[in-house]
């Protein structure tokens, strides 16, 4: 009896063991280490770490010297006819110092900012390479705010004054064989300019801020029509990805009265503000729900469930909205509802384990 129990513990401790491997090493944005305290490479991506976050968007960032529209390239060996590895994006994007030589070259990580039509065909690859050192120089930050976007959440995160201020439904880039280009390239950058609405084909992009040559954040796309603007094609999308490489940002205000085009008012004079983009790396993993969560539908023929007894994706007039818990979410009353864009309640356990699979550690 004693013996099976200790094998027991033993194989629950490797489990958690194996667990924490997964949760934790994989789990920084970077694979190196050059020694600073709260650089993004190897701050995990823990959005829950309030603290540990925040000073990590407020550190410095190494970026390289040159035009915010250009790029320079990343070499195999610290040798300029060696093979080019990737290209970074000059002034707005940070790269990590991992070493710096006597020879004049840094070895540094990033991840690679080639766009279409880029000399280098390496799309947002994490890749560990080579630039002369007289290129780097060290930048301030803006401090009022920061932001994180998560391509496994398909969220930004604001932070304002160290606190997580809100949390808005994004679409990053959809990337296929054909397009490889469209992923949204990942990594550490600042705000360089409002630029404004832009089209894109037959879609308007308002309130567009660059942050990455021809990535910018912006208003979920609608399409003019004669009585106003149509959302209909593209808001159904976020919280997934959809777009071209752009982060897309929802219109709808929260409660606090968050949304794209308050980014945009409130980022005014905020240029040089740090944007952290995490990649969805393999080994992250949802967190499983506690049973005992309370949830909200409309009785009344409502389609989705809620994590916020009032939540503001739902019509006044459908409030106060019926109750019951996470733990009963498979039961048939509920078993057709889905979970809520807006207020982001837990996914369905199936659906956790769907992606935990996908994404388990290999
Ligand atoms: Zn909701």
């Amino acid at each position: 009896m004693r013996v099976k129990r200790f094998l027991l513990i033993v194989l629950c401790s490797c489990v958690l063991l194996a667990l924490n491997a997964a949760l934790g090493e994989c789990c920084t944005p970077g694979r190196e280490s050059c020694g600073k305290e709260n650089c993004f490479w190897e701050t995990s991506m823990d959005i829950t770490d309030e603290e540990t976050i925040w000073n990590m968007l407020v550190q410095p960032m190494t970026v390289v010297r040159g035009d915010p529209r250009s790029q320079v390239p990343v070499y195999e060996k610290p040798d300029k006819e060696s093979k080019r590895i990737g290209e970074v994006t000059s002034d707005s994007q940070g790269i990590h110092v991992i070493e710096t030589l006597d020879d004049g070259w840094a070895k540094i990580e990033c991840y690679s900012s080639s766009f279409k039509g880029s000399k280098v065909e390496v799309y947002n690859q994490l890749v560990t390479g080579y630039l002369p050192s007289d290129l780097l120089e060290e930048r301030k930050v803006k401090t009022a705010y920061g932001l994180v976007v998560d391509k496994f959440t398909q969220r930004l995160y604001l932070f304002h004054e160290g606190k997580l201020l809100d949390t808005l439904l994004v679409s990053t880039g959809l990337a296929d064989e054909e397009h490889p280009w469209n992923e949204t390239r990942s990594g550490e950058y600042v705000l360089n300019s409002r630029s404004g609405a832009f089209p894109s084909e037959k879609l308007i992009c308002n309130y567009g801020i660059r942050y990455n040559d021809g990535d910018l954040i912006h208003e979920v796309p609608h399409i003019p029509t004669s009585s106003g603007k149509n959302y209909t094609t593209t808001e159904p999308k976020l919280g997934s990805r959809a777009s071209h490489g752009c982060i897309r940002v929802q219109r709808k205000r929260t409660p606090q009265g968050i949304n794209m085009r308050w980014l945009w008012d409130a980022l005014r004079g905020q240029m040089g503000t740090r944007i952290v983009i995490w990649e969805d790396w393999q080994g992250r993993q949802l967190p499983i729900p506690d049973d005992g969560i309370v949830l909200y539908y409309n009785a009344d023929g409502g389609q989705n469930y809620h994590c916020a007894a009032k939540c503001y994706g739902v019509r006044d007039e459908y409030l106060p909205m019926s109750q019951f818990t996470y733990g009963d979410l498979e039961e048939p009353l509920y078993s057709q509802l889905g979970a809520c864009p807006y207020c982001n309640p837990p996914l369905r356990i199936t659906e956790i384990q769907t992606i935990n699979e996908a994404y388990a550690g290999d």
